[in-house]
């Protein structure tokens, strides 16, 4: 089973690499009734709520970067094979000069940690924006599951010191990429945008947990997000403008084939997948 997919814009090189997968219940999307999910995915023709958990590498003149690295062995046997789909394209982690990481949830820092909390990226510059380096290095928590991400986020903080460059949304991360600010999921929340030659693509982060509910209907919104509303406006911002600008785009969670466009279709979107 092939792990990535392809797409170039101008000269920048973008690969989605593939990590794994799981499944969502319901009841992680407070304050959407039942009905409304059920109609949305009868619709799609699916009974479950799927997820997939991406990376990427971008290569651009002799930069390669690694946007997010997967959950490792946190969320079971469905996940933790980036290293396989890094083989794929014959890439490995010492070619990797610029990791950046979207945010430093568990799901996208685990993979660039050993399980004993060592950097799996030795040769890599770490890029973070600001606001979440500080949010979980300030944060006093008492929920359990908060503490333990924070622990993950502290531990891959300490495991990049000293080669971790702090960015703002608009910073150029290689030549022709720039992070793109999405606030809400996180603090300090961000994707990426890749404007070369004619073209754009933008990585939408974590906008999208489930793109089939959340294309279909951007006003849902997914427990994970530490402040819904400021997600929930950045989701609907976004769609709109990558879909106004005809970007193609891929997200932290975007099912496969997950490179395409969006197009309006009622009061949401349906994504077309790029041939
Ligand atoms: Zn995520």
């Amino acid at each position: 089973m092939s792990r990535i997919n392809k797409t170039a814009i101008g000269d920048i090189e973008i690969i989605a690499l593939t990590d794994g997968a799981t499944q969502f219940g319901t009841e992680l999307f407070p304050g959407t009734e039942e009905t409304v999910i059920q109609d949305i995915l009868a619709a799609a023709k699916t009974e479950t709520i799927d997820t997939n958990f991406n990376a990427f590498i971008v290569k651009s003149g002799s930069d390669t970067m690694l946007v997010d690295a997967g959950p490792r062995d946190l969320f079971g046997p469905t996940c933790g094979f980036l290293k396989d789909a890094m083989e794929e394209v014959g890439i490995y982690a010492d070619d990797i000069t610029h990791l950046y990481f979207t945010h430093l949830h568990p799901d996208h820092v685990a993979g660039a940690l050993t399980p004993d909390g060592q950097a799996v990226f030795a040769k890599a510059q770490m890029f973070i924006s600001e606001a979440d380096y500080s949010f979980w290095n300030t944060q006093t928590f008492t929920d359990d599951t908060l503490l333990q991400w924070q622990k993950i986020a502290k531990t891959t903080l300490a495991a990049y010191a000293g080669r971790t460059e702090q960015v703002k949304g608009g910073d150029t991360l290689i030549k022709e990429v720039t992070t793109l600010n999405l606030p809400g999921h996180t603090p300090g929340h961000m994707g990426f945008r890749v404007d070369s030659g004619a073209d754009s693509f933008a990585h939408v982060g974590d906008i999208a947990h489930s793109q089939v509910l959340q294309f279909a209907d951007p006003e849902i919104g997914i427990a994970f997000d530490i402040d819904m509303d400021m997600a929930r406006t950045t989701r609907k911002r976004t769609l709109d403008m990558v879909t106004a600008d005809k970007m193609t785009i891929s997200g932290g969670h975007m099912l496969r084939p997950n490179i395409g466009r969006l197009e309006r279709a009622g009061t949401g979107y349906i994504f077309k997948e790029d041939h």
